[in-house]
């Protein structure tokens, strides 16, 4: 085998997996199509991440490349296109080669989902973005729209609003549900206005966007905004076409507490796992966990683990051995049963 672990992904899940990794001895590679730092290093300012109360995207991004890339983890920019069943392990196929591994952590993250409307295709790029602190600088002193209500339209919107003449911010509902906290300092700008409960259902423009069609969702009526842009901020799709495991319905990965996937071997971590909500910090969290069961997996003592913490497991008391044995090499041990 190449590698012990092969990490798709380069964001804080993939990379805070490579740190545990490493410091764990493994073989250990980082699979990145984009930018190491993950979609983070798009957003303008992260102010809820334990130890940093402000820090940009970028600033942050290159903060968690420079703490894994200490532990000399091989760090390879290409994009995985298929993960593939092989004896004792799998194969990380990629547009850059092929690699085997013991182990696959997924940390592939989710990309931003796309309105799906006439003009949008066309104009992206042209006016129609997902990063505005990538793209907000060309729109200073502009009107732009900004679509979606959650804590990426508010957060990105903050921004715009320092550059921008004008914000509509176009949302589905009546309400935003961001943080409240963003919520708040949204709500005061003296330069937005709320289009509530509508659409957009066409982008125009000549050669750059110059308007978007909205329609309100409760009378059905449809006017044109005259915007220079559009920041498209309503959710996200999950990156893991690439990996046949067990997802829900719209494409996450479903695992155990452990970050184990339906395969044996395979673990999902951060925005790419069905979980209950995305931020940097959890994916974080998630990264670690799934590397440390990466390394109890590898030495045989992650399904001894499961089948201890489960009394009805047929082969408790083998693995209760077995887990003794291998912890007694680090020092002594006691595998207690009640039964
Ligand atoms: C505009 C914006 C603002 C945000 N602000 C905050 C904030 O203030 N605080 C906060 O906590 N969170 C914030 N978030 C959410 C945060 O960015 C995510 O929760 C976090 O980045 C998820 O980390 P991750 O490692 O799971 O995934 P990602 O950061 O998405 O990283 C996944 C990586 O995998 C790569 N990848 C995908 N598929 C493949 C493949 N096939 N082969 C190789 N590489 C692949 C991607 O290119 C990507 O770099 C924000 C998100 C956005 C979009």
């Amino acid at each position: 085998m190449d590698y012990d672990v092969i990490i798709v992904g380069g964001g804080p899940a993939g990379l805070s997996a490579a740190v545990y990794a490493r410091r764990a001895n493994l073989k250990t590679a980082v699979i990145e199509k984009l930018t190491f730092g993950g979609i983070i290093t798009t957003t303008d300012l992260i102010e809820n991440y334990l130890g940093f109360p402000a820090i940009s995207g970028a600033d942050f991004g290159k903060a968690i490349q420079e703490h894994a890339m200490k532990y000399n983890p091989d760090m390879i920019q290409a994009e995985v296109k298929l993960v593939k069943d092989v004896d004792g392990g799998y194969e990380v196929q990629t547009d850059a080669g092929n690699f085997t591994t013991k182990t696959v952590i997924v940390a592939s993250g989710a990309a931003p989902k796309k309105l799906g409307v006439p003009g949008e295709s066309e104009y992206f790029g042209r006016g129609v973005s997902t990063c505005a602190t990538c793209d907000g600088p060309f729109f200073a002193k502009k009107d732009v729209a900004v679509v979606g209500g959650g804590d990426s339209a508010v957060s990105e919107g903050l921004y715009l609003a320092r550059l921008v003449n004008k914000i509509y911010l176009i949302h589905r509902r009546d309400r935003l549900r961001a943080e409240p906290i963003l919520q708040q300092r949204f709500m005061s700008l003296s330069n937005v206005e709320f289009v509530w409960n509508s659409v957009v259902t066409k982008i125009e423009g000549d050669k750059k966007v110059n308007g978007v069609i909205v329609k309100n969702l409760l009378t059905g009526e449809e006017k044109e905004l005259k915007v220079s842009a559009v920041f498209i901020y309503i959710g996200e799709v999950p990156q893991t076409g690439f990996v046949d495991v067990r997802k829900d319905d719209h494409g996450y990965i479903i695992t155990d507490e452990n970050m184990q996937t339906s395969k044996p071997g395979i673990f999902a971590a951060g925005d790419c796992r069905h979980s209950l909500t995305k931020q940097a910090i959890i994916s974080a969290g998630e990264g670690a966990l799934a590397a440390i069961a990466a390394q109890m997996y590898i030495e045989g003592r992650l399904k001894a683990t499961q089948e201890l913490a489960n009394p009805s497991a047929p082969n408790r008391h083998s693995y209760g051995v077995r887990l003794g044995q291998t912890l007694r090499a680090y020092g002594k041990c006691f595998v207690l049963f009640a039964d």
